[in-house]
């Protein structure tokens, strides 16, 4: 709590240890924010919601989606939309307060669940809460970008005398140093955690992420509105992704603990899973294919069009490439949407399957098609 990375450092952004799609371009935050007004109007606009996002990192996404929100007005004119953050690390929540209202913010609000609070630049509330569980029930849309993966995992093995945990333990050789060993036997984790049909025989486990998603089904089932969980990860397929990053480079995870960046790909099968049938889900699918199902060739275009300077074209053509080159961010990068099962199925199909007009399409996760 008080040395962990995002407490004291949490580097996101170039001058950091890494740096995430919003800090790379505008356009990203801005196409998530399209998908948030889209899916609102195809679920019939209803006259308030919120915007929860997990894990705001420099407040630079919020910053994006609230723009577009702000260009889109006349549609969005009779909707109270509110924001709320949720954000364990002081150091962000500052960086963030500063970004999104310029840093006039009010501390521990008397009659709020809400650490902080404030005004958007462009005149919409803003809350920061250390958990979601604090944040207050109602027509919501979540957003989780590059949160999951800096949640803790288990590690387990599977070993000719049954599952064992991977545990980290102190060198007895070398002094300061740690080392990775397996459990003697097995541990309450690799009693709890593994799937009972697990077939990899390298497993990473967060189970913290499925608590989260439980949490996001439920609200979802209760209350309505959607989730979109955009992260580096894989369908339960990959064994070992536990990694480190400082200053941009793989950084021992072992060494000098709480000053890098630690982290392990979203197994999206067990968020899936964790759902536990209360939504229904989207994806994963890749980056790529997603901003391009978002208008981003259209997007860019436009902001070529407006730019006349070399540097800014350049700019643009280089953050593009980043966000869709399948050898960069655009093919481990996944979008998966938890969203109501009424918002794919009609509720009446199975007894009337002709009664009802077609379901508007969920952006993004099919193919753009221009009228
Ligand atoms: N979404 C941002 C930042 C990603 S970094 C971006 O894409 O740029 C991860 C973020 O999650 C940081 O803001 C970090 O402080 C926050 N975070 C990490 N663990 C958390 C936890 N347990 N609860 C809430 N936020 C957490």
């Amino acid at each position: 709590p008080s040395q962990g990375y995002y407490t004291r450092r949490g580097g996101v952004g170039e001058s950091g240890d890494f740096i995430t799609s919003p800090e790379i371009s505008q356009v990203f935050g801005e196409l998530i924010g399209i998908w948030y007004i889209s899916e609102w109007m195809a679920m019939g606009k209803p006259n308030t919601f919120q915007l929860v996002e997990l894990g705001p990192g420099r407040g630079t996404l919020t910053e994006d989606i609230l723009r577009v929100f702000k260009q889109l007005t006349s549609v969005l004119s009779k909707c109270d939309v509110s924001v709320h953050l949720v954000e364990v690390s002081p150091k962000l929540s500052e960086i963030q307060a500063v970004m999104l209202t310029g840093g006039k913010v009010q501390p521990n609000p008397e009659d709020e669940s809400a650490y902080m609070k404030g005004i958007s630049k462009t005149g919409i509330p803003i809350f920061w809460y250390r958990d979601i569980q604090d944040v207050p029930p109602g027509y919501s849309f979540y957003l989780a970008h590059e949160f999951f993966d800096a949640l803790p995992i288990h590690k387990f093995q599977q070993t000719e005398k049954g599952w064992r945990e991977v545990l980290v333990d102190i060198d007895p050789e070398v002094p300061d140093q740690l080392r990775f060993v397996l459990s003697p036997s097995r541990t309450l984790a690799t009693q709890n955690f593994i799937q009972p049909e697990e077939t990899r025989d390298h497993v990473e486990v967060c189970p913290e992420a499925g608590v989260i998603v439980q949490r996001l089904a439920s609200r979802i089932e209760k209350d309505g509105g959607a989730a979109l969980v955009a992260d580096y990860g894989h369908d339960g397929t990959k064994t070992d992704t536990f990694r480190g990053f400082r200053n941009h480079k793989l950084h021992d995870v072992l060494s000098a603990p709480g000053t890098a960046d630690l982290t392990a790909d979203v197994d999206f099968s067990y968020l899936r899973k964790m759902t536990q049938g209360k939504t229904a889900t989207l994806g994963p699918i890749k980056q790529r294919e997603f901003l391009k199902n978002m208008g981003i060739d259209l997007r860019l275009q436009v902001l070529l069009q407006n730019s006349s300077d070399t540097a800014t074209r350049e700019q643009l053509l280089h953050s593009y490439d980043m966000l869709m080159n399948p050898e960069k961010m655009g093919d481990c990068f996944n979008f998966f949407a938890l969203l109501p099962h009424h918002r794919l199925v009609h509720p009446d199909k199975k007894e009337k399957p002709e009664s009802k007009s077609p379901l508007p399409p969920v952006a993004g996760f099919n193919e753009l098609l221009l009228k």
